[in-house]
């Protein structure tokens, strides 16, 4: 799950990670009473959506006055920010952050995130802040220092010596590993899977400050985290996958033709092979998982029908725990309510089949039964190109 840079920010502040003075405002009043709040005499106008690249975009805008925190702020809301993170349809800009102003003296990059491999969070510090660090890993990688906490020691004074050999601190570097340490302590405690603060600045006055924030969360985990569950921020996310999420079904939107419904992770990846195999491309991926209910496979018949590129469905279920006849009900309740315009062909198999199929053929649905996996996949190939 991904948040806004303004909630991060203040997830950061529990932790006594310095950042900025902000105030989120969602209309142009809140965004100049925020102004007068914070007292100037320089703000910062930042637009917040779940994407990188806004300073490019125009997206965050540093001024010196409450009227220009004004005309900003009336630009920016209800706008479309398209920058290079977003898709070229961009994200339209509903909440502002607006900052007190910081002077600058240098910048730098930090992230970090898990490290599957070495099974520890890692840190990654550049000197060059403000660019993209895959550049920078490609072109420079001198300017660029990594190492990886060990769990039972945490962070130690060495750690905080790597990334000040990089001139990020000099004699700032009790400061940094202050920072580093806070950083550490916040990533671990609230489960983050990547948090990234570019830039990291240094001030003229000599602070060590966070001047934007990015943070993302394990999944499973939210459920230990209340608060950082409620600040998820539904309009940012793809609409198919919101609500898949309610029936909790690992459902990914792809760019194909054939809707595929499927039991297990493996056999969605083989179900999406096979059909390539034969010539088309899955418009989906959707695992209903191995306990699914009525309603949850109705569920997702129902999202997978409501997306207009969807000219076929293949569902492929190898019933063991999950049983046909549930599978089947769940198909015909969610047919019943939206309609079927497209052809559907029904590959199952294991516990309850005859059931499923007797359930499927005493209905009047127009299903196209198949008796393997690769019966499945050439049937509805040739089925969503037959002519209708
Ligand atoms: P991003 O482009 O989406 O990553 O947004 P950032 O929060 O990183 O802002 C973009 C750039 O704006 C930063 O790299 C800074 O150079 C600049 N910026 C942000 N806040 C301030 C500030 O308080 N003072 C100054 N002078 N520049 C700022
Ligand atoms: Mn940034």
């Amino acid at each position: 799950m991904n948040i806004h840079e303004y909630q991060a920010k203040s997830v950061l502040r529990e932790f006594a990670v310095p950042v900025p003075r902000g105030i989120a405002a969602f209309s142009v009043e809140e965004a100049v009473a925020a102004a007068h709040q914070l007292g100037g005499p320089i703000w910062v106008v930042k637009a917040q959506i779940h994407a990188g690249g806004r300073g490019k975009a125009g997206g965050v805008k540093v001024v010196s006055s409450i009227e220009a925190v004004r005309s900003q702020a009336a630009r920016l809301l209800g706008s479309t920010l398209i920058t290079h993170q977003t898709s070229p349809h961009g994200k339209v800009v509903r909440r502002l952050l607006i900052e007190e102003g910081s002077a600058i003296e240098r910048e730098f990059y930090l992230s970090a995130l898990v490290d599957r491999a070495r099974g520890q969070v890692a840190f990654v510090v550049s000197t060059e802040g403000g660019m993209e660090i895959e550049e920078v890993a490609a072109r420079e990688p001198e300017k660029i220092v990594s190492f990886s906490i060990d769990p039972a020691t945490s962070l130690m004074p060495h750690h905080g010596r790597r990334a000040a050999a990089l001139g990020l601190g000099g004699d700032r570097g009790a400061d940094l590993s202050d920072v580093l340490a806070k950083l550490y302590e916040a990533f671990v405690s609230k489960d983050m899977s990547l948090l990234e603060i570019n830039p990291l600045v240094v001030t003229k006055g000599g602070q060590v400050l966070c001047l934007d924030a990015k943070i993302a969360f394990d999944d499973n985990a939210l459920y230990r985290h209340a608060d950082i569950a409620a600040l998820r921020d539904l309009s940012e996310e793809d609409d198919k996958e919101v609500e898949a999420s309610k029936y909790d079904l690992n459902y990914i939107a792809l760019d194909g033709s054939i809707g595929c419904m499927v039991n297990g992770a493996g056999l969605a990846m083989a179900t999406m092979d096979i059909i390539k195999l034969y010539g088309e491309a899955p418009a989906n991926f959707l695992d209903v998982g191995g306990g699914a209910t009525r309603e949850k496979v109705s569920a997702a018949f129902k999202i997978i029908t409501a997306d207009p590129r969807v000219k076929g469905i293949l569902v492929n279920i190898f019933g063991g725990i999950m049983r046909c006849d549930v599978i089947a009900e769940g198909v015909l309740a969610a047919v019943k309510e939206v309609g079927l315009s497209v052809p559907l062909v029904v590959r199952l198999e294991g516990t309850n089949v005859e059931l499923g199929n007797q359930i499927l053929s005493a209905s009047r649905l127009n299903v196209i039964t198949a008796t393997d996996l690769d019966d499945a996949a050439q049937k509805i190939v040739s089925a969503v190109r037959e002519p209708q």
